[in-house]
C-alpha cells in the first residue's frame, strides 16, 4: 500500500469533544469519522484493524470447535415475545414497521435467532454445538460515549452453546472463557475477569471480562492477596452476605433524625407490595453503602430482623464520609435503611442511574438524579471510602478499578429452551431440554480498549497482531530519484517477504511523515534516506521503544521478518 493513496485524514491538532484517549487518536489518526452520535464511519486503516480482530477471535473460536453462522439483523416481533424480550428489553431495542405495518426488531443479540435455528436438533448425538457470528448489532444505548467504546451500532462476535446437561454447560462455558483469555491476551488488552450478574440475558453464572481504563463506566472490585475479583454489582451483593458486626441491630441503623422505626418509614412510602426481595444492593455509581434485604413488603423492622436482618456494610461510616454525605442534596446520611423499600423498587427495575432517597423528616422521599445532583468532590470521597474494605474471601483490603467490559460470557440454563421449545432425545429416547450458554465480545470496542492500553503522547501503539501495518517504509527525500528508489526496492522485497508494508511515498517533509507513522501507530519504521544509503544502511525504528538501529540495507529484511 502507498500511503500517497490511501485515505488517512490524519488531523495536525486534536478534535473536540474527544476526551477519551481512544476517541482523540481515532479521530485525529485519521481512523474513524462520526455520523451521528454513536454512529461512526470506519475508515480503510480502521477497516483493516477490525479485520485483524475478527481474525483473533474466529482463530480462537475456530480452535474450541465453533462454527461460524451469519444471522439477519432485522427480526420479527413475534420472535422476541415469545421469550417475553419484546418488553423486557424497553428503550434499547430499535424497532421499527415495515411497510405491512409489521414490527421488526434491530437485533441486539441473538439469543432468540440462534435458539430458533437450534430447533431443529432433534437427537443429543448432535449435541454439544457451539455456534457463532459476527453481526452488526443495534442498541438505542442512552449514552453513547467515547467513539468506538459505546455505539449503538457495533459487531459483536456472539456465540451460542448448546448442550445436554449442566455439565455439558459447563466445559463450554471454561472453553469460551479459556478463548476469551487467549483472545484478549493476543489483542493487547490486559483484561480481567470478573464475577458478574447476568441482567436482561437470564441465567446463572456469568463472568465479565474487563480492561482497566480511566473512559470506563464500570467498577471492579478486586483483591490483590487472593485474586478475587467482582463488578462492582456482584462485589457489593456478596459482600453484604458476608457482612456482619457490632452496630447493626442498635440506633445506628435509624440514624436519620426524627426517624425511629422502619414502620415509620414505610409509612411514608408507597411500598411496591408483596414482591420478594432477595438481594438489594444500594450502588451510587460508586459504592457508598448497601443493605441486604431479605424479606418482604411491606417492610416492618422485626421481618428485617428476623429475615437476616438489613444489614449495612458500613454502620458507623467514618465522619468525613459523613460529611460527604451532608453535603449531598437531600441529605442522604441515613441511606442505607431509610431508603430501602423505593431502593429496592429502583433495583428490581434495573435502574442505576436514579435512586430516591430519604430525606432528614424521614418520611418524604425525592428523586435524585446522580449524574446531576452529585458533586463530584463528593464522589471522590465515597470512592475512597469504598477501597480497603475488607474482602469477601480473605478479609484482606479491597481495591477499586475504574474498567471497560470487552467481553462477557454466560450460563444462560434453560430459559431460551423452555421458550422456544429447544428439546432433543437423550440416550433412553426421552425429551430432555437442552440448555445453553452464550458468549460476546465487541470487536470495534475491542479496538478502542487496545488503544486505551496502547498509545503515547505521539500517537497508537498498535500491537502487531493488529496493527494495519507491520512496516512503515519512510521514504526521507521523495524528491531524490536514488532514495526513492531504494524505498521501493525495500518495499518491494518486504511485501514479497509477507511482511504487511505502507510505503510512505508522499511529496512531504520527513518530519511529517515521522509524525503521522507514530499517530497512526505502526510498530515498525524503516527511514530510507540519502544520507544512510551512502553508506548502505537504513534505519528501523520500534514505535513503542523509539529505539532506532541503523542496518545494512541489504539485511533489511531479514532483520524484519
Ligand atoms: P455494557 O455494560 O458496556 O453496556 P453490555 O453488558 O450491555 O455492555 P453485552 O450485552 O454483555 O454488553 O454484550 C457483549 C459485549 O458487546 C460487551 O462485553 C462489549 O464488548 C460489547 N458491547 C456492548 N454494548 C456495546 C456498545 N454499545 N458499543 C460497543 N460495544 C458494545
Ligand atoms: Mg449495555
Ligand atoms: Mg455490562
Ligand atoms: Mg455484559
Amino acid at each position: 500500500m502507498r500511503w500517497s493513496q490511501m485515505h488517512i485524514p490524519t488531523l495536525r491538532t486534536d478534535p473536540a469533544d474527544a476526551d477519551a484517549p481512544s476517541h482523540r487518536l481515532l479521530l485525529r489518526a485519521g481512523y474513524v469519522r462520526r455520523l451521528m452520535a454513536g454512529h461512526y464511519s470506519l475508515l480503510p486503516l480502521a477497516v483493516r484493524v477490525r479485520a485483524k480482530v475478527i481474525e483473533v477471535i474466529r482463530q480462537e473460536m475456530t480452535r474450541i470447535g465453533a462454527q461460524e453462522f451469519l444471522l439477519p439483523a432485522m427480526h420479527p416481533r413475534e420472535l422476541w415475545e415469545r421469550t417475553g424480550r419484546w418488553e423486557v428489553m424497553g428503550e434499547e431495542m430499535f424497532r421499527l414497521k415495515d411497510r405491512k405495518g409489521s414490527d421488526i426488531a434491530l437485533g441486539m443479540t441473538h439469543e432468540e435467532v440462534f435458539g430458533t435455528l437450534a430447533t431443529e436438533l432433534n437427537s443429543y448425538k448432535q449435541l454439544p454445538q457451539m455456534w457463532y457470528q459476527f453481526q452488526t448489532k443495534f442498541r438505542d444505548e442512552p449514552r453513547p460515549k467515547a467513539g468506538l467504546m459505546r455505539t449503538r451500532e457495533f459487531t459483536m462476535k456472539d456465540s451460542y452453546s448448546f448442550d445436554l446437561a449442566a455439565e455439558g454447560l459447563d466445559a463450554a462455558f471454561d472453553l469460551n472463557h479459556d478463548a476469551y483469555v487467549r483472545v484478549f491476551e493476543r489483542l493487547g488488552i490486559p483484561a480481567i475477569p470478573v464475577e458478574a450478574s447476568s441482567g436482561s440475558m437470564g441465567g446463572s453464572a456469568s463472568t465479565e471480562f474487563m480492561c482497566p481504563a480511566d473512559v470506563g463506566e464500570d467498577l471492579v472490585v478486586h483483591c490483590p492477596s487472593c485474586g478475587y475479583a467482582a463488578n462492582i454489582e456482584k462485589a457489593t451483593s456478596q459482600l453484604a452476605e458476608v457482612a456482619d458486626g457490632p452496630g447493626l441491630d442498635g440506633p445506628e441503623r435509624f440514624d436519620t433524625p426524627g426517624v425511629r422505626t422502619i414502620e415509620d418509614l414505610a409509612d411514608g412510602f408507597d411500598a411496591p407490595g408483596e414482591r420478594q426481595v432477595k438481594t438489594l444492593v444500594h450502588v451510587l455509581d460508586d459504592v457508598l453503602t448497601l443493605v441486604l434485604l431479605r424479606g418482604d413488603h411491606p417492610l416492618n423492622e422485626q421481618k428485617l430482623a428476623d429475615a437476616t436482618g438489613a444489614r449495612t456494610l458500613r454502620p458507623a461510616l467514618p465522619e468525613e464520609i459523613r460529611q460527604a454525605l451532608g453535603a449531598l442534596p437531600g441529605s442522604l446520611g441515613a441511606v442505607g435503611v431509610t431508603g430501602l423499600p423505593v431502593i429496592a423498587d429502583h433495583a428490581l427495575r434495573g435502574r442505576r442511574d436514579m435512586f430516591t432517597g430519604a430525606n432528614t423528616d424521614g418520611v418524604h422521599l425525592r428523586g435524585v438524579d446522580v449524574d446531576r445532583d452529585i458533586a463530584p468532590t463528593a464522589w471522590a470521597d465515597l470512592r475512597e471510602a469504598v477501597a480497603g474494605e475488607p474482602c469477601v474471601r480473605c478479609g484482606q483490603p479491597l481495591e477499586v478499578q475504574r474498567t471497560v467490559e470487552v467481553g462477557h460470557i454466560f450460563k444462560l440454563g434453560y430459559k431460551y429452551a423452555d421458550a422456544l421449545g429447544i428439546e432433543v432425545l437423550d440416550a433412553n429416547g426421552e425429551r430432555a431440554r437442552v440448555i445453553m450458554g452464550c458468549y460476546g465480545i465487541g470487536v470495534e470496542r475491542a479496538m478502542a480498549a487496545i488503544i486505551e492500553c496502547h498509545h503515547d503522547d505521539r500517537g497508537i501503539i498498535w500491537p502487531l497482531s493488529v496493527a494495519p501495518f507491520h512496516v512503515a517504509v519512510v521514504v526521507a527525500q521523495s524528491d531524490d530519484a536514488d532514495t526513492a528508489k531504494a524505498g521501493e526496492d525495500l518495499y518491494a522485497r518486504l511485501t514479497a517477504a509477507g511482511v504487511e508494508t505502507i510505503i510512505d511515498d508522499r511529496l512531504e517533509r520527513a518530519g511529517v511523515k515521522f509524525r503521522d507513522a507514530e499517530l497512526v501507530g505502526i510498530p515498525l519504521r524503516v527511514t530510507v534516506g540519502k544520507r544512510g544509503l551512502a553508506e548502505g544502511t537504513a534505519e528501523l525504528t520500534t514505535r513503542e521503544t523509539g529505539e532506532t538501529v541503523k542496518i545494512a540495507v541489504t539485511d533489511m529484511v531479514d532483520h524484519v521478518v
